[in-house]
């Protein structure tokens, strides 16, 4: 309970979308031993929007709930697909399952399943996520390829900390599914959370690097290159934007959206708040795969780690870190306790 109640809070704390990438100007090539860098003449920062649907919603058994997530989804895809930004799905497998058995595809998703057509129609990356409390990440992997998509081999959200706790040497192997005759290989991992949401903070970067062990995850040295969400709302990026940022450098960021959250006022806000920043030539909207290819191809693979240091929310305590304070609006994230009990029947 506890792990998964840490990896659905995880996903609101680290917390994806086509690039506007213009080339950059200078495309003077550094003598790096088997990579090559691109030197940019102004930062970038790397900016994708990920959505998380939690496994404590039952959509697998209840065709109505899955219908009426299914159709918030789609409308929240085809409004980031018309602003041009990209965007990662990652879902864990209640709603995958349901998906397999509910989704026969429609007029909206031109007669597809939902991820067929996020993947085809749209051209989303599709990122396992699992809670692991039953379905691993071998599991999720399969329900996607079960709907006719090739599942990433990005680990959408794990425990990073505190070290007994971190998932990340588990990562590291080949996983054989729980549920299913399957194996998947995690290659990059992204974000990262926190138990308890201790000192959450501390594990927020930007920028992308290989976590040292359990112990120093914030710390380069290991083998998995991880990207890192840093403050995962529109205030973290413009924070972010605030920093002195070094052109030779990557800096990412995760805008994360819950799929519970999603309804018609939120996606309208949320298509404001990219057009807002539309004309900021320093944001690139990538997917996660994506960004892993401009580290390799322009930076390098040349570790950055950037560790937010800010009070983006202006002395506020973030709304989706209070554990005590939760509204409806968080019903669906996974996390069933004493209050979601009350008005929570998904997540419980
Ligand atoms: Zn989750």
């Amino acid at each position: 309970m506890k792990k998964y109640i840490a990896i659905a809070l995880l996903t609101l704390l680290t917390s994806c979308a086509p690039s506007n990438s213009t080339s950059p100007l200078n495309t003077t090539p550094e003598a790096t031993e088997g990579t090559s860098t691109v030197s940019h003449s102004s930062p970038k920062v790397y900016v994708s929007i990920v959505t998380h649907v939690e496994e404590a919603g039952h959509y697998e058994e209840n065709e109505s709930m899955f219908n009426r997530s299914r159709k918030e989804l789609v409308s929240f895809a085809q409004m980031l697909h018309e602003e041009g930004v990209a965007f990662n799905y990652q879902s864990d497998w209640t709603f995958l399952l349901a998906a397999t058995k509910f989704d026969k595809g429609d007029e909206s998703t031109n007669g597809k399943n939902f991820l067929r057509y996020f993947k085809e129609d749209l051209g989303f990356e599709i990122d396992p996520h699992a809670h692991e409390t039953k379905y691993n990440y071998a599991d999720v992997a399969y329900l996607i390829k079960e709907l006719g998509v090739e599942p990433s081999n990005i680990v959408g959200g794990f425990l990073a900390a505190p070290a007994g706790d971190s998932k990340l040497d588990y990562l590291q192997n080949e996983i054989n599914g729980n549920i299913y005759d399957y194996s998947w290989q995690a290659e990059v991992l992204w974000g990262g959370a926190v138990r308890g949401h201790q000192n959450e903070s501390d594990i927020w970067v930007s920028g992308i690097w290989r976590p040292k062990d359990a112990e120093n995850f914030t710390e380069d040295g290991g083998t998995l290159p991880d990207i890192g969400g840093y403050y995962n709302t529109w205030e973290g990026l413009d924070y972010l934007l605030t920093q002195d940022l070094d052109p030779n450098k990557i800096y990412t960021q995760t805008i994360f959206m819950g799929q519970a959250n999603l309804n018609e006022e939120v996606i309208n806000e949320f298509r404001e708040e990219i057009q807002k920043r539309k004309s900021d030539d320093r944001i690139e909207w990538v997917g996660l795969a994506e960004v892993i290819d401009i580290w390799e191809s322009e930076y390098g693979s040349e570790t950055n780690i950037l560790k937010y240091d800010g009070d983006a929310t202006g002395g506020k305590e973030r709304s989706d870190k209070k554990e005590t304070t939760v509204s409806s609006e968080k019903c669906g994230d996974g996390i069933c306790d004493e209050i979601e009990k009350k008005i929570c029947s998904e997540d419980c």
